[in-house]
């Protein structure tokens, strides 16, 4: 069965500050992170294209590139380099805080940044990218209920929808943080996927409101980046291989 892997960045620019550096990657790494993506002859699919991916055979593994929250290096600068690579991504962000702020980073102690315009976000759609909806503003979604959670699912696909003037199918949870219902909200807003921060591979029995991401981080270097396109693993380290293979030869006792 196909199986593919799900990356996960955030921002694309030199990191502001130090607790920054893990979200911020700058131009030339993401450049140079594209060509290794490039070189491996892994496909890079549209996460539009995923279920069909999946339902199919295939000898490799596919691969879909994410970035979350929409700051506005977004444009000036993902777009730019994904689109000299040809690779699609999709980007999920934030209809209430289009045109404005980071706030929900800045009241974390993080350095402030611009987000994507509206007419950005649509100038990234009519260039081929896909626009996702990572909720209104940033929410912890599992600690919503009634007329909050469809706030932050339905209006924000509607708004999203009528800014961009296409169907928007894809919801990005902020934090990774979910609940059941909140899985059955974002289904019921229309969304066909939605996208956790779980790591590992995407195969056939995956539940599509619980699609894996491996998160790469704004440090991550070539070997980091190609261990994670063998082992879809969250964190990667110099031990890792082997502990994956003992784990293997015994029966994953070794947990
Ligand atoms: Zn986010």
């Amino acid at each position: 069965m196909g199986r593919a892997i799900i990356l996960m960045y955030h921002i694309v620019d030199t990191p502001r500050s130090e607790a920054e550096a893990r979200y911020a990657i700058t131009p030339e790494r993401f450049s140079e992170h594209m060509g290794l993506i490039h070189n491996q002859n892994m496909p890079v699919i549209a996460l539009g294209a995923l279920p069909d991916w999946l339902a199919k055979h295939h000898d490799q593994t596919a691969l879909v590139i994410t970035l979350d929250d929409g700051t506005e290096d977004a444009y000036s600068q993902a777009f730019r380099i994904l689109t000299e690579h040809g690779f699609p991504a999709s980007f999920f962000v934030l209809p209430g805080l289009m045109g404005g702020e980071n706030g929900w980073m800045q009241a974390e102690g993080f350095p402030a940044r611009k987000m994507l315009s509206w007419e950005q976000a649509r100038e990234m759609a009519a260039g081929g990218m896909d626009m996702g909806c990572h909720s209104m503003s940033h929410a912890k979604m599992a600690t919503l209920s009634g007329a909050d959670l469809l706030r932050e699912t339905v209006e924000a696909r509607d708004i999203l929808e009528q800014q961009l003037g296409e169907s928007v199918k894809h919801f990005a949870y902020p934090y990774g943080n979910f609940s059941d219902a909140v899985c059955d909200a974002v289904r019921n807003a229309g969304f066909a996927q939605g996208l956790s921060v779980r790591a590992g591979f995407n195969e056939r029995d995956v539940n599509p409101f619980i699609l894996r991401r491996v998160e790469v981080y704004g440090r991550d270097e070539n070997w980091q980046l190609t261990q994670k396109l063998t082992y879809a693993n969250a964190t990667a380290t110099r031990t890792y291989p082997m502990r994956y293979y003992l784990n293997r030869l015994t029966g994953g006792r070794l947990g």
